[in-house]
């Protein structure tokens, strides 16, 4: 005899995609109804009256109850998976309507198998094979996305599980035709229901912890990235640098600092309007980035001044370095007919261990090299002396 009977756990289902529905709500209002959050909530809801109407078969006509019940229920689930799988980030335009098309051929196709006369088998296989197919797109669009997380590999882990429930469930009750029940208490019923009912916890957890986390990504973007740019910002830089320049001390090795800053950058505002100094701004990270190594940091150091450090770096290499940032940064301009063409003036200073191994100082000596730079006329790189201390 099985311990649970189907229909108290597929009431518990219903119940409990009732309250997560205003759990939903309650998250949602302190944390803002997005596009996503809303379709998730709307989803949630469609499923409690699907659910219902399944429940109440009986009181609801037999046809109403199963034709409407399964639509709800299939429009609703598709509605969380989207919403899943696109969690913190704007879905393409195009991607909605395809969705729709799918679910809207699932309702169809079911509504005339009802209608067609399918036995009772047949019907829970179809309907278990859909819940399949939409865990295992849940799965996929987590596990493939290219910014997938932790968090986002074990849900999708989750959905796996949770579809590979619902083919055995499709399985079992294929070839049980018209003795198939609904409710009757067998070992694998149970087990299917129960799945049912972890689906409904485990996607509704998973929704909201994988929202918070989208949240806790943006904010550490906005707290250590540069809005502009998207390189460190200044507070970001520091930190990172003075890990960065211990272990070099550690390690007995050279680093340089690089501290960068455009010429007559009034000029460009004045000349093309802000915006444009905005994209000169945009153009200089990108292009800086593409040209240093991965270990060297960039930040933004100012308004339209930028510092890099570069780990492992002697004098003579720090000024290879600025030179072939100045020729690409020439070269690139001279190709680009929406960046006006700009120049830039450096200055350099070299930890040598045992010699200079203070990151303000450090910083200070660049700044008074790159204040030479500029008195020399600008577009030229300025050396600190490495011996000074
Ligand atoms: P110099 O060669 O002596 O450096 O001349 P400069 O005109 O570049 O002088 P300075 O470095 O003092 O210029 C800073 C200018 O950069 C003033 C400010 O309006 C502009 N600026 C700072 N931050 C931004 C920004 O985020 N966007 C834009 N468009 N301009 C900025
Ligand atoms: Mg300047
Ligand atoms: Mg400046």
């Amino acid at each position: 005899m099985a311990l649970l009977d189907t229909f108290t756990i597929y009431f518990l289902t219903f119940l409990g995609t009732l309250v997560m529905f205003l759990m939903l709500i309650i998250f949602a209002k302190t944390t803002g109804f997005d596009d996503l959050m809303r379709y998730y909530i709307y989803g949630k809801l469609l499923q409690a009256i699907g659910a219902a109407l399944s429940l109440f078969r009986g009181p609801v006509p037999v046809d109403i109850s199963i034709i409407l019940g399964n639509s709800f229920v299939f429009l609703g689930i598709a509605l969380e998976i989207y919403c899943i799988v696109h969690v913190g980030k704007v879905p393409l335009k195009g991607t909605a309507q395809r969705w729709i098309l799918v679910v809207a051929a699932i309702i169809l196709g079911f509504t005339l198998l009802y209608l067609a006369g399918a036995n009772m088998g047949l019907r829970v296989f179809v309907c278990a094979m859909i819940l399949a197919i939409y865990s295992f797109a849940a799965a996929a669009g987590l596990f493939f996305r290219s910014d997938t997380t932790n968090l986002r590999k074990i849900m999708a882990l989750f959905f796996t599980i949770l579809a590979a429930y619902q083919v055995i469930r499709a399985l079992d009750a294929l070839p049980r035709g018209d003795s198939y029940t609904l409710f009757t208490a067998s070992s694998l019923q149970t087990i299917s229901f129960i799945s049912i009912y972890v689906h409904m916890l485990v996607s509704t957890m998973a929704y909201l912890l994988m929202s918070r986390e989208v949240i806790d990504i943006k904010l550490k973007e906005a707290a250590t990235k540069d809005f502009l740019t998207g390189i460190y910002n200044r507070m970001q830089f520091l930190q990172l640098s003075e890990k960065l320049l211990s272990l070099m001390i550690r390690q007995q090795q050279p680093a340089t600092i690089f501290m960068i800053d455009f010429d007559y950058f009034k000029v460009i505002n004045d000349t093309y309007g802000h915006t444009v100094g905005d994209s000169v701004l945009a153009h200089f990270s990108r292009e800086t980035q593409a040209a240093i190594r991965a270990e060297d940091l960039l930040g933004r150091y100012g308004g339209e001044e930028f510092i890099i450090l570069a780990p492992n770096t002697t004098a003579e290499d720090a000024l290879i370095i600025g030179q072939k940032l100045k020729s690409k940064i020439a070269l690139s301009t001279a190709n680009n007919a929406t960046i006006p063409k700009y120049t830039v003036s450096i200055g350099t200073a070299t930890m040598v261990p045992a010699t200079l191994t203070d990151m303000d100082k450090l910083i200070k000596r660049a700044d008074q090299a790159l204040l030479q730079a500029k008195r020399n006329g600008r577009d030229q790189i300025v050396q600190a002396d490495v011996a000074q201390r």
